[in-house]
């Protein structure tokens, strides 16, 4: 679809389009067959959207004093304008409506503390969200309920591990191949030790403290045991949560674990991604079924808080196979599932082979995997959507009660600073409760990140008023 605005929002209405579809291109108004018209009139904003034919507009009063709730507000309604039209055009309702953001729990709580608007409302009767995704957003409310972080002095830290055994066909992360980047890893982990040990100090030196530590990826466990020992005897004690993404589990050892233990972590993700091993082979994980079931015992017979994630839409997995997938993991036990839907990005080796899944089989995959968890007792906790993901659906984190990852929480909600080490890493700092967020991206590839990883502390520092 061609595209045409005379106002700011091209991409914002372009994600519109896509989640019904269509492609989505910029245009010139002679050439483009969607248009959107929006003009700020003195403090009333007028848009129309018209495609073949179809228009719909929208007035609305936008507060002269307060800027960022104006251009919100106009964002609003030229989504909802282009929403309703392909609405009309393609007669669907998408599961999240006019919504294209990331964290839509996240917005609720806006509209509610910002606007004063009962979100359930504006949710539903505008923004076109259907009462199952309503439900989603309201049962991970209150599971996040008093776990939101309020203390502005109390911070997290990320540090990332950018090597993995092999390439999955659907990530489109810049995490490379250990076997062909040997000569890199000492470099890389001994510029990321000196990293952590430059942000803990600036932890202290801002009279910050330490809530929870992360440790993603990539694949950190794809380190060897001495590597993993440099990095966490240069990490702080921490009395919070201290997670471990192990990712996959051909590469999880007995030594690795009591080294964990050793450190104070204390929850590890396994991630199967499937319980299929055709699947498996065909998204080149390079590790077996059993591989799963051996590790997750192994680290089990540890201790851990264990979460395992599980995708939505792989290639040759059907929906029965999905199901066996589901019961596998409920059969397992862990305290945490996580279920994501395939989101297909540049950078992929799927988007490169123009792979599209069903977009009904994964809708029915999300649902099922949902009621099963209900019923074995997982509570959703926490949500987020990316672009591209089929179905415009989300990524869901489930809990055992209780059993929270308050890392997650405070990332995904924007409630608490993050300090991050490591190539790609993106260190954020919240002001005003999430009001404004300002960010610090490091260096993503490896071998740039080792030459000028020293530049992202003069940037942190300035970030942290020091
Ligand atoms: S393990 Fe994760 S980071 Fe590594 S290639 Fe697969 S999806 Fe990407």
């Amino acid at each position: 679809m061609k595209i045409y605005t005379n106002g700011k929002f091209y991409t914002e209405i372009a994600d519109v389009v896509r989640a019904f579809g269509f492609d989505a291109t910029e245009s010139t108004f002679e050439q483009a067959n969607l248009l959107v018209m929006g003009k700020l009139d003195g403090q009333i904003y007028h848009t129309r959207c018209t495609v073949d034919g179809i228009e719909k507009e929208y007035e609305i009063n936008c507060p002269i004093d307060d800027e960022i709730m104006s251009v919100r507000l106009q964002k609003r309604y030229d989504k909802l304008a282009t929403y309703y039209c392909l609405k009309q055009l393609t007669g669907r309702q998408l599961p999240w409506g006019s919504l294209t953001g990331i964290r839509p729990t996240r917005l609720a709580e806006e509209i509610q503390r910002n606007e004063g608007l009962d979100y359930v409302k504006t949710f539903r009767d505008l923004l076109d969200v259907t009462d199952e995704k309503l439900t989603l957003v309201k049962d991970i409310l209150d599971a996040q309920s008093g776990l939101k972080n309020k203390d502005a002095s109390l911070v997290d830290l990320y540090v990332g591990i950018p090597f993995c055994i092999s390439k999955c066909t659907y990530c489109s992360f810049t995490s490379g191949i250990i076997s062909k980047l040997k000569h890199l890893v000492e470099p890389y982990v001994s510029s990321l030790c000196d990293e952590i040990k430059l942000t803990v100090n600036l932890i202290e030196k801002k009279g910050l403290r330490l809530k929870n530590l992360y440790i993603g990826g990539g694949t950190p466990t794809s380190l060897e045991v001495e590597d993993l020992r440099k990095i966490l005897s240069v990490l702080p004690r921490c009395d919070g949560e201290f997670t471990v993404e192990a990712g996959r589990p051909d590469t999880i050892t007995v030594e690795k674990l009591q080294l964990f233990k050793e450190f104070g972590v204390n929850r590890i993700s396994i991630n199967p991604q499937t319980f299929n091993q055709s699947v498996l082979d065909s998204v080149n994980r390079c590790h077996t079924t059993q591989d799963i079931y051996d590790k997750y015992n192994l680290a089990k017979s540890f201790g851990f808080c264990i979460n395992m994630d599980l995708i939505a839409g792989l290639p040759t997995e059907s929906f029965e196979m999905f199901c066996n997938s589901i019961n596998q993991v409920v059969a397992l036990d862990p305290e945490n599932v996580t279920v994501h839907t395939l989101a297909l990005k540049k950078g992929s080796l799927l988007k490169e082979q123009n792979f599209v899944a069903s977009d009904a089989t994964v809708a029915q995959m999300v649902n099922f995997a949902r009621q099963k968890l209900n019923e074995a007792g997982y509570l959703p906790y926490y949500m987020y959507r990316q672009k591209y993901m089929t179905e415009n659906l989300e990524n869901v984190g489930f809990c055992k009660s209780g059993t929270q990852c308050l890392y997650n929480i405070d990332n995904m909600e924007e409630t608490t600073s993050i300090l991050a080490c490591g190539a790609n890493a993106i260190t954020k700092r919240i002001f005003q409760n999430g009001g404004r967020i300002e960010r610090v991206a490091n260096q993503k590839d490896v071998i740039t990140y080792i030459e000028k990883y020293k530049s992202n502390l003069e940037k942190k520092k300035a970030l942290f008023d020091l």
